[in-house]
Parts: structure tokens; C-alpha cells; sequence
């Protein structure tokens, strides 16, 4: 009845739904667990009427125009450019950490030094990981390297991975640069917008396809079964002789043989308040203080006009598959150990021309959702050139 199943209505999963059902008139079925589609980025209104993120704040932003191009097939959007507050040593200072944050924290003579000294070793605009700034000589850049270090990352990466900057792969800290400039911005990508109508819209009119069906609230463990000796999938007790499209944890599709990889989940905590707005940009990080990483209020990114607001505050805890409070495995962890173990995974893979391994947690990446795009764009153009 199916040509292929794809398990995950995420971006991954949702995408190429949409390109086999529309592009090759493929018959498609979407499984996943959750109630409803869209995966992590899934918005909804709360019962103020406020559009909140449920799995926590999605900004969208990309220099890739033909991510851009592709989406905007399916939503309009809303400009917006994304500002993030840091509160450190009282005061609320921009980040990405940049020549503003220094202005604001140190007085105008040091201020200044430390300036001139940025702008004369990397130029104006340049983004430095703080890995990278740390091994500067210099007294004052290594004075200023430990201070960003200490009061922005240490700590806040600490309660997001229980670990040390150093100990987690050095793409994940350099995801958020010092910053050698006055734009305040988070990103600076070409497009940076929000879906006019949600995220969730885009999910709708990506998977309305006549040949697409969706099966929600249903566990792929309990409608299919695969058999890792000899690759055999099963739907209903029935075999299933076409592609399996797999966006989930690739360590439970093959059963754990190699041992669990590791991720780290969050709990989000939902407050609505009668107040016009809460803080002064739509998120604030707080490296050093609270249990939280970080308040975001909504309506600030949304642009929404409605009475009251709603802010939630992201609470990072360990991951437990067997515990409902924590079962959700928003990030794979990123260390050296768990490459080689995802290595040995993606390895056994290969064995299986039948299944296909896309997504964030399938391919144990930290994809953004234009990045997300772009693959499973790339994965639908490379199976195409593959048959024909
Ligand atoms: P997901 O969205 O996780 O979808 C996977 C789906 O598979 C889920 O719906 C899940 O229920 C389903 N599934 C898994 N296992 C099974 C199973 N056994 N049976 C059935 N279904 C199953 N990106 C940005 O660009 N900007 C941001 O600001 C941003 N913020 C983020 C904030 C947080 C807290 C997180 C966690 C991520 C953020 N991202 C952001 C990244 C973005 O969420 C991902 O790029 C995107 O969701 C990846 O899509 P995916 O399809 O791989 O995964
Ligand atoms: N980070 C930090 N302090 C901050 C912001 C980020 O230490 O104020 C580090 C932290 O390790 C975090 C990583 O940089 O996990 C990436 O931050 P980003 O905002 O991109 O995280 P995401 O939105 O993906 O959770």
C-alpha cells in the first residue's frame, strides 16, 4: 500500500514526505509517537491565546537562499531579528558577548585598551569562538578571554551539558562567537524571519498531500518490527518491502547493540502573566544565576498583539528513557567517546540499502532547522539521481 515509510514528522521526515509524495507520486506514510506533527519546532496557542513553542524557542534564520525559496512555498513570514540579553554581574549585556558587552562591564579606559586591541588582532565583524580567544598571549585579551569564559560560558554550559566548555566538541560554544562588533543581533544571516501564521502551518501544508498519510500518538516499536540480521521490516505483521525514512534515535532502532548514546533533555516551565512584557529582548540567558539556562517570552518573536504575555524558562536535565519527565531527548551529546560510538552505529547502518538515516537525532547532529532543510533537500535530490 506504502512505497515508504518514514518515521518522524519533524523537518527531516515532513520534507521529504512532501518531495516523494509530490516530486516522484510516492505513497507515504508518517508515523510518529507525538500527538501531533512538526516535531521540536511544533507551536500552538496556549489558553491565553499566546503562540508558544512547546519544545522551546525556533528562530529561523539562513544565508541559504534556496532553504529560504524552498519554505517559502509553504508560509509567509515576519521579519525579525533575534536579540539575546546576558545577565552578568548585574547587568544585562548583549550576547553573543561583543565591543557593547565590553563598553558595558569594564571601565572606559580598559574598555577602550581592550578595544583597540580586538579590532588591531582580528578586524571589525570578526566572530572568535572563545575556545579560539582563550590561547591569545596577550595579558589584557587573556584577561578578557577568562572573563567571557568564566561569566558567560563556564556556567551556563555546565547546567546545559554537565560538562566544561573544553569537553564538549568545539563547534558547540563556537555556535555563539565573541563577537567583534556592535550588532546586538544573535545571528547575522541574510533571511531571519518567523512563519506568519507558526511553525506548525508549515508541517500542515508540507504534509497535506493526498499520497500522504499520517499515523500520530503511534510508537514505530508498536506497528513495525525490523529485523537487524537480515534487514526485514514488518507493518502490522505484514512485510514491508519498501524504503524505511528514519529521523528517530538511531541507537533504538538498532536495538542498543552498541550501548546507549547519550543526549540531554530539558523541562520547560510555562508561566503566563498579566503584564504587557516581562523582559527587554525575547530571550535573556542566565549564565550564573538560577537553575535555568534561559527565559524566552514569546511574544516578542511572534509580534503578537494579545493581552498578558507568556515566557518559559529551560530547565536542562540529564536523559532518561525510562522516566517520563525526561524521555525527551532534545540534543544528542557531542563528545569524543560518543562520535565512536555513533561511528560503530552509522557503520552498521550501511548494511541496510533499505533504510534511510535522516535527522537530527538519526544522524546525531546539531542541525539547525535551515540545516535540517538543506538535507533532507540534498537526501531527496541524491535518491533521485540514484534511480533514474
Ligand atoms: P525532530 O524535530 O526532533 O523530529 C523527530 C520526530 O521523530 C519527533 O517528532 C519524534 O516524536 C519522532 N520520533 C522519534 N522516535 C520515534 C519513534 N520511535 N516512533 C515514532 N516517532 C518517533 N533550530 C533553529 O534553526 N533555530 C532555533 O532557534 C532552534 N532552537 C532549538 C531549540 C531547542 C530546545 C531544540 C531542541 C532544537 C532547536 N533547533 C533550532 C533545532 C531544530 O529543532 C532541529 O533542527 C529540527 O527539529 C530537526 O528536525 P528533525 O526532524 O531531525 O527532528
Ligand atoms: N553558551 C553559553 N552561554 C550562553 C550561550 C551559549 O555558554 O550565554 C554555550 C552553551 O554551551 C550552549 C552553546 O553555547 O549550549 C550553544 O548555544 P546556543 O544558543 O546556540 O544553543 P541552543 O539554542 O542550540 O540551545
Amino acid at each position: 500500500m506504502f512505497d515508504t515509510i518514514i518515521i518522524g514528522a519533524g523537518f527531516a521526515g515532513s520534507v521529504l514526505a512532501e518531495r516523494l509524495a509530490t516530486q516522484e507520486q510516492k505513497r507515504v506514510l508518517v508515523i510518529d509517537k507525538r500527538r501531533h506533527i512538526g516535531g521540536n519546532c511544533y507551536d500552538c496557542f496556549d489558553e491565553q491565546g499566546v503562540l508558544i513553542h512547546q519544545y522551546g524557542p525556533h528562530l529561523f534564520h539562513t544565508d541559504n537562499k534556496d532553504v529560504f525559496d524552498y519554505l517559502s512555498q509553504f508560509t509567509e513570514w515576519r521579519n525579525y531579528q533575534h536579540e539575546v540579553l546576558a545577565f552578568i554581574d548585574g547587568q544585562m549585556v548583549p550576547a553573543p558577548f561583543n565591543l557593547q558587552a565590553i563598553e558595558q562591564l569594564f571601565p572606559p579606559a580598559l574598555a577602550a585598551s581592550l578595544t583597540a586591541k580586538l579590532l588591531a588582532v582580528y578586524g571589525y565583524g570578526k566572530k572568535v569562538p572563545i575556545l579560539e580567544l582563550r590561547q591569545q598571549d596577550d595579558a589584557e585579551l587573556k584577561f578578557l578571554a577568562d572573563f567571557i569564559y568564566n561569566k558567560l560560558f563556564v556556567n551556563y554550559t555546565a547546567k546545559q551539558w554537565g560538562m566544561k566548555p573544553e569537553e564538549i566538541s568545539p563547534e558547540v560554544t563556537g555556535r555563539v562567537p565573541v563577537h567583534i562588533s556592535r550588532d546586538n543581533r544573535y545571528f547575522q544571516d541574510k533571511y531571519q524571519v518567523v512563519p506568519k501564521h507558526g511553525y506548525t502551518k508549515i508541517f500542515e501544508n508540507l504534509l497535506q498531500h493526498p499520497n500522504i498519510s499520517l499515523m500520530l500518538n503511534t510508537d514505530f516499536n508498536s506497528v513495525m518490527q525490523f529485523n537487524p540480521g537480515t534487514g526485514a521490516l514488518q507493518l502490522f505483521d505484514t512485510p514491508f518491502k519498501g524504503e524505511l525514512i528514519y529521523t528517530g534515535l538511531i541507537d533504538e532502532l538498532f536495538g542498543y547493540r552498541f550501548g546507549e548514546l547519550p543526549y540531554r533533555s530539558l523541562h520547560f516551565d510555562f508561566e503566563h502573566l498579566q503584564q504587557e512584557f516581562f523582559q527587554a529582548a525575547t530571550t535573556v540567558n542566565y549564565p550564573n544565576d538560577y537553575d535555568y539556562t534561559r527565559i524566552t517570552e514569546f511574544k516578542r518573536l511572534s509580534g503578537q498583539t494579545v493581552n498578558g504575555t507568556t515566557i518559559v524558562k529551560e530547565y536542562p536535565q540529564a536523559y532518561d528513557r525510562h522516566d517520563p519527565s525526561k524521555n525527551i531527548p532534545y540534543y544528542p551529546i557531542f563528545t569524543e567517546e560518543n562520535a565512536q560510538r555513533f561511528a560503530q552505529y552509522q557503520t552498521f547502518a550501511q548494511r541496510f540499502n533499505n533504510i534511510t538515516l535522516v535527522g537530527r537525532l538519526a544522524e546525531n547532529r546539531y542541525y539547525d532547522m535551515d540545516d535540517m532543510v538543506a538535507r533532507a533537500l540534498d537526501v531527496f535530490a541524491a535518491r533521485a539521481s540514484n534511480s533514474g
